[in-house]
């Protein structure tokens, strides 16, 4: 928990005066903006004033929402406020920088500022990847780095912290001053200088000078000496002074002289010379502007004095940083991708091809705001955008602002509409506008997007499975890791991929190429599809009625039995289907479910080699307890059977087939036994029973529900229908908007499970109702509007279903449709 300021501390931090003092809090939450919180205990509203809008006016809204503290620069505000502490100062955002400011001088810890034109995010999110072993570090979330970005992101200092690691830009000449103040770095690294914010400065040189200012107090900077203007600056400014200049250089003698660079087709490995020693790393990038960003870590990591071990080690394994997209479903059957945080052209790029990539067999729009502070003039920006989305086939655009609308000509070759402001497209909004379409929604942050895509989301009540799919790439190539080269990988998303969404896994799962799918139905596949979905996909149930819609949509099935074998040869002889049909026989080792026993292979060669209507892909067979070392003993008979088994089909049929028998545990216990495929389920999802594994996997699931409302009841009181108890004593209750029609299994009530809310585990209070349960949480610090987390990363799946005696597929499988599943991805 955040540590926070009694009121009266924070009125002296702040520059300011209590205008009307109502009560004593210790205050620990900022917010800037009145439609992006979550009205916990602890909030500070700051009504923030900027060109485009005034703060004042979402003081009311704030106020609704539940926040009871203050900070504005109109007094005549405060007859919305009653009751509440309200601070007056003379301005909001010069307040919340103070605050800001007094804060960071409360710790001694480094602090990593970092600014330039380009890659200030990336050197910050690596040095975050490459020091994290070593230190505990609070860093700037996304891009904050605004004149309200900066502040924010020093507030999340904690005395438990060892290092900070801030982003800094600027747009306007004197900006820098204001958050050097607020950062004070002692280490400063500056990237490199362009043309971006270029507008409001005369030159580079001013804009150099400007960004310098940052590190006017820090012991050290870090630079590229290559970059004659910082590197001219920086001499002139800090030449003197304390500020230590420290360069690297590709050209040039310099403190880290890099003397060797060679590229391989994924990798460059780099050699330099630092304090008379030779040394190399060598980075997973190729492109140019990786290696400036890692040449700017590497001496960060010198200077900071790790040794040259650790330092290959690290930079071997650095991740790209990508920015963080937030696809949701939305209204008439449309998906929508939200993009708040980033309104340049670069990121527009990066989203339309998310767009593209991500939905297929669907048409696209995109909602966008003017770009501001592009440096450019608006005829040959949106000269670009409009053949960047002509490019990207985007079927509508929709532009809202002055300068789109005013450069509306070059749009001729896109459906389009332009609107002055969002109000002027809000007020002629309709629903029915939009259906079955991908929406890109990307605004500048002036332009509040996040009213329109609240419009275009898909209303339901607020429980939400999240799925990261960051994580989940991050399980599939740990996964990975431990294949042989030649392993083929078949991803199991029956069951609508493990709760999880079946359209949005698979389409993970193709682009990441996986080289097999199955479902559990035919209809899974139907639908797999109609929705664009190309994989070859394997039908482990195929009913017999489905066969001729399995033949349809080229979904291949399990032969598990003569009856089917001949079922579904009849089936083929009737379609249009010419040729071999592809189907895979399944072979029963030991766990006796479906599949040819070993006594009929002989037959089941025979007929395979009848007929030239079908064609043997694959050849596999189910472990019965791969997870359990108590049964090693039958799962390594079960692998040596089926050896047998598909050596002898081998020897028999004409061709050969892959064959496959290792599920999730079965890769990760069982190795030796990939033969040419295996078949990936719960690990993808970040579970797995071995221990080891289990450390290198990411639960990728989180089920949240929020608090409805809050009430005490009295001693003697109850809770909830046909109650099982009375209280003791008085009690407070939390009513949830959950409940078994949503997977919230009714065994969990009175008692016998437990929820997380405000850092403490609550248990469930009363039967858990249809579509609401009731929690117990006396003596916990939460509000109405707080998230709740049903299973996460503070309360695991595991821990539900052990109290549940059950197993997590049990839990993921059961979450019901009507949750909203949300898919967050770096
Ligand atoms: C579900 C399933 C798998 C995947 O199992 P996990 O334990 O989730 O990895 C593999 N093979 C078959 C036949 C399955 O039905």
């Amino acid at each position: 928990m955040i540590e926070g300021y009694a009121v009266d501390a924070f009125a002296k931090m702040l520059g300011g005066r209590f205008i009307q003092k109502s009560f004593d809090e210790t205050l620990r939450y900022l917010v800037t903006d009145s439609r992006h919180f979550q009205a916990r205990k602890g909030s500070v509203f700051f009504a923030i004033s900027g060109l485009q809008h005034n703060g004042h006016r979402y003081l009311k809204d704030a106020y609704q929402k539940g926040i009871r503290n203050f900070v504005i620069s109109q007094p005549e505000f405060l007859s919305d406020l009653p009751d509440s502490n309200v601070f007056e100062v003379s301005d909001t955002l010069a307040a919340l920088q103070n605050l800001a400011a007094a804060h960071r001088s409360r710790f001694i810890y480094p602090v990593i500022g970092v600014t330039g034109s380009n890659g200030k995010t990336i050197v910050k999110e690596w040095l975050a990847q490459l020091l994290g072993d070593q230190y505990n570090i609070v860093r700037s979330p996304k891009s904050y780095n605004s004149q309200i970005g900066v502040p924010l992101s020093v507030w999340r200092m904690q005395s438990t912290h060892t290092l900070g690691i801030i982003e800094a830009g600027i747009s306007l000449p004197g900006e820098m001053d204001k958050l050097e103040k607020v950062i004070r770095p002692t280490i400063g690294i500056f990237t490199n200088i362009g043309p971006a914010h270029q507008e409001n400065f005369a030159d580079l040189h001013q804009k150099t000078v400007e960004k310098l200012h940052l590190f006017a107090k820090a012991e050290v900077l870090i630079y590229c000496k290559d970059q004659k203007i910082v590197h001219e600056e920086a001499t002139r400014l800090f030449g003197e002074n304390q500020t230590k200049l420290l360069s690297w250089s590709k050209t040039t003698s310099a403190d880290l002289a890099i003397s060797r660079e060679k590229k391989s087709a994924t990798a460059t490995k780099l050699g330099g010379t630092f304090q008379n020693i030779q040394r190399i790393i060598e980075i997973p990038f190729t492109d140019a502007a990786s290696v400036e960003n890692a040449c700017h870590c590497w001496l960060t990591l010198l200077y900071l004095g790790l040794c040259d071990d650790d330092i290959s080690r690290r930079m071997k394994s650095l991740i790209p940083v990508a920015m963080r997209l937030e696809q949701l479903s939305g209204i008439n059957g449309c998906v929508i991708v939200n993009d708040v945080y980033n309104s340049d052209f670069a990121s527009l790029e990066i989203a339309l091809e998310h767009l593209q990539k991500h939905r297929k067999n669907k048409k696209s729009v995109i909602i966008l705001s003017d770009i501001l502070q592009s440096g450019e003039s608006p005829e040959v920006l949106y000269g670009r955008v409009s053949d960047l989305i002509r490019y990207a086939g985007v079927d509508r655009f929709i532009g809202i602002g002055p300068d789109l609308r005013a450069q509306a000509g070059l749009f001729e070759k896109t459906p389009s509409t332009f609107y002055p402001n969002t109000e002027a497209f809000l007020d002629v909004f309709r629903k029915d506008h939009f259906r079955e379409e991908n929406i890109l929604i990307k605004g500048a942050r002036p332009f509040a997007f996040e009213r329109i895509s609240e419009r275009l989301e898909e209303k339901t009540h607020e429980t939400i499975l999240h799925i990261d799919l960051t994580r989940m790439k991050s399980n599939l190539n740990f996964v990975r890791s431990q294949l042989e080269a030649n392993t083929r990988l078949m991803v199991m998303v029956k069951a609508f991929a493990y709760g999880s969404g079946s359209y949005e896994i698979a389409r993970f799962l193709e682009l990441n190429r996986a080289d097999y799918l199955a479902v559990a139905y035919a209809d899974e596949g139907v639908e797999l599809r109609q929705s664009g979905i190309e994989l070859p996909i394997l039908v482990l149930n195929p009913e017999i009625s489905s066969y001729d819609a399995m033949i349809r949509y080229r979904l291949e099935p399990q032969i598990f039995s003569f009856r089917t074998l001949h079922l579904f040869l009849e089936a083929v002889g009737k379609s249009a289907f010419e040729g071999e049909y592809p189907v895979h026989i399944k072979i029963n080792t030991g766990m006796n479910r479906l599949g040819f026993n070993p006594d009929e292979m002989t037959l089941l060669a025979e007929r395979l080699n009848e007929t030239d209507r079908l064609h043997v892909v694959s050849v596999f067979s189910h472990l019965a307890a791969s997870e359990n070392p108590d049964f090693d003993g039958p799962t390594t008979r079960q692998i040596e059977i089926f050896r047998k088994l598909t050596s002898y089909l081998g020897e028999q049929l004409s061709y050969s087939f892959l064959r496959h028998i290792l599920n999730s545990n079965g890769i990760l216990r069982h190795p030796e036994a990939q033969f040419d495929m295996v078949r990936l389920g719960i690990a993808l999802h970040g579970l797995s029973s071995d221990v080891n594994s289990q450390k290198r996997l990411e639960p990728v699931s989180r089920l949240t529900s929020t608090i409805s409302q809050l009430r005490e009841i009295k001693r003697g009181e109850s809770v909830g229908y046909s109650p099982k108890k009375t209280y003791a004593a008085s009690a407070r209750i939390a009513i949830l908007p959950v409940g078994y029609a949503d997977g919230l299994p009714r065994f969990l009530g009175n008692g016998a499970g437990k929820v997380w809310i405000a850092g403490k585990r609550a248990p469930f209070a009363g039967n858990i109702c249809m579509d609401m349960c009731m929690v117990d949480v006396t003596g916990i610090d939460c509000a109405e509007g707080d998230e709740v987390e049903i299973f996460g990363d503070n309360l695991s799946i595991v821990e539900l279903a052990n109290d549940l005696q059950t197993i997590p597929y049990e839990i993921l499988t059961n979450i019901s449709q009507r949750v909203k599943r949300v898919f967050h991805q770096e």
